[in-house]
């Protein structure tokens, strides 16, 4: 079905065009993240690259410095896709968080491209700003969790939490529990391999990764979670290597750094056992990388000087705007 010449709205919703999703192209706020996701996907369909532009989280992957080549590249996978149907899966929404899981049945030259999507919502000033998605080819329905919504807001560069010494945790509460598990959802959320509490604004001895495994060229599939409590390392061997490293709270900035290959852990688990183990490769330097958080230190503060220097412009910019936000 064309929906342009039946001029129902792409969005699926049964009404007009003018009737659904033209209101929020033309500056009205969606109220909630449903809304705002189902007139995205119509702003895709219709391409109208400027409201996915405004929509968008400033610390989402999506976002672009250069507007206008971030403007041009949404244009053209609107032009190239047909957009068939969009089924919504599941739609959870509290007062700062919201997931929605759909399918876009779209296709792309001709060829399917279905994908089904767990996108992650946040509210900043009032408004519903698409942060990041969780993407699964085909109708996967999978992607959908029967319990609640559990994801938290990240703390981004330029936040003071993440430059503080966290304090050490005495008792693992429930509260604790609870958090660990809202950790979880979060850093798959983001399609993240490691993070620690302070990111999610709580200041304690806390991180969790997944394991990485099947490691071959330096590319990995996730594994388990691992939770390290109270977190002491040692003994770091001298060989050192040196690869690229990202962070959750510094989102679209990547530079190399260099670590040692190996490096003791100790660390009490969700049970309070304590634990001691040698950890090498991608393992340590994940571990390397959370616990360095626990101690207010970022990835970036680990580059070279030359690297510091072309990183600081990149840095300021995201800082402007992630947190002076008058654009929105
Ligand atoms: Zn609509
Ligand atoms: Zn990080």
């Amino acid at each position: 079905m064309d929906s342009k010449r039946t001029n129902e709205c792409p969005c699926g919703n049964g009404k007009t065009y003018e009737n659904c999703c033209k209101k929020y192209h033309c500056g009205a706020v969606p109220s909630n993240a449903l809304d705002l996701m189902r007139s995205r996907y119509s702003a895709y369909a219709l391409n109208v690259p400027d409201y996915i532009i405004k929509t968008t989280h400033p610390a989402s992957p999506q976002h672009h410095e250069n507007r206008l080549m971030w403007r041009q590249s949404i244009s053209k996978f609107s032009k190239s896709s047909s957009y068939d149907k969009l089924e919504i899966l599941d739609f959870k929404e509290n007062r700062s968080i919201a997931n929605v899981t759909f399918t876009a049945y779209i296709r792309q030259n001709n060829q399917d491209a279905t994908f089904t999507e767990k996108s992650y919502f946040e509210k900043v000033n009032g408004k519903w700003l698409y942060r990041n998605g969780q993407l699964k080819n085909g109708h996967a329905p999978n992607l959908i969790t029967t319990d609640q919504l559990k994801m938290l807001p990240l703390a981004y560069y330029g936040d003071q939490i993440l430059r503080k010494r966290a304090a050490p945790i005495n008792e693992i509460t429930d509260d604790i529990k609870i958090l660990i598990n809202e950790m979880i959802d979060t850093v798959d959320g983001c399609n993240g391999v490691g993070i620690a509490a302070p990111q999610v604004h709580h200041s304690i001895r806390l991180f969790i990764i997944r394991k990485p495994i099947n490691i071959e060229n330096n590319n990995f599939d996730c594994g388990d979670i691992e939770v390290f409590i109270n977190p002491v390392l040692s003994e770091p061997s001298a060989e050192t290597w040196i690869e690229s490293e990202g962070c959750l709270s510094i989102p679209t900035i990547h530079s190399d750094v260099e670590r040692p290959v190996k490096i003791t852990v100790e660390y009490t688990d969700i049970n309070g056992i304590r634990h001691k183990k040698r950890v090498s490769g991608w393992e340590a330097k994940i571990i390397m990388h959370e616990n360095d958080h626990i101690d207010g230190v970022l990835f970036v503060d680990r580059t070279t000087k030359e690297e510091k220097k072309e990183l600081k412009p990149l840095l300021n910019n995201l800082k402007k705007r992630i947190h002076d936000r008058t654009e929105l």
